[in-house]
């Protein structure tokens, strides 16, 4: 699964991760060099798919990525934007901000202005050729870079199809899902049935303990 080239998948550290400071490493001319940096535990890692278990997740990651304490609580569920090992949490803060100003953008029904500040830093995706066993046909898959890229991808794919998203209703599910999809209605509330009946649970046991 994990070689596969045609699937996204993307690794989370188990054991968590930890914020590390780095410096300060002597004075150079441009004064003290002091760094924050978000370094895995070095757990065994776990996978999951980025792009199907969460078709909306550069919704939630811009909303939880606005404080260093919401980074970390974002990369201990999804892993690091990046493949390089560590990554400082100013560099999702940066991203996290982008995507949020993109936001901002849409729900002001500014998409050229949307499509123009995502433009600036463009996901990165390769492209290659599935051979589908199915319908005996060659497919193209695209394979963000990174999951960095995997959410710039979900936004830019946004832009382009002026998808609507919604919140799950389950309060603390982190999936978000688009409306209009499929068989659902523009009144759909939750991600998935399970969430539903998760979240009609929560109000049962919330009423007796509170009745
Ligand atoms: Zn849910």
């Amino acid at each position: 699964m994990v070689d596969n080239p045609f699937v996204f998948v993307w690794p989370v550290d188990q054991d968590g991760f930890g914020i590390e400071h780095v410096g300060p490493t002597g004075t150079t001319l441009l004064g003290s060099v002091q760094y924050d940096i978000i370094r895995p535990k070095g757990g065994p890692p776990r996978y999951y798919r980025p792009l199907d278990d969460y078709p909306g997740l550069w919704r939630p990651f811009a909303e939880t990525c606005s404080s260093v304490e919401g980074v970390l609580t974002f990369v201990r569920e999804f892993g690091l934007l990046t493949d390089r090992g560590t990554e400082g949490p100013d560099e999702i803060l940066s991203t996290a901000e982008r995507i949020r100003d993109i936001v901002t953008l849409l729900d002001d029904s500014d998409r050229a202005g949307a499509a123009g500040l995502l433009n600036r830093y463009p996901p990165r995706i390769s492209e290659p050729l599935y051979w589908n066993d199915r319908s005996a046909r060659f497919e193209t898959r695209l394979v963000p870079f990174t999951l960095r890229h995997a959410l710039l991808h979900q936004a830019a794919e946004t832009i382009a199809g002026n998808y609507q998203w919604r919140r799950c209703g389950n309060e603390g599910c982190p999936r978000w899902f688009r409306l209009g999809q499929g068989a659902h209605t523009i009144r759909r509330e939750y991600y998935s049935n399970r969430c539903r009946v998760a979240h009609a649970r929560r109000q049962k046991q919330g009423a007796t303990t509170h009745g």
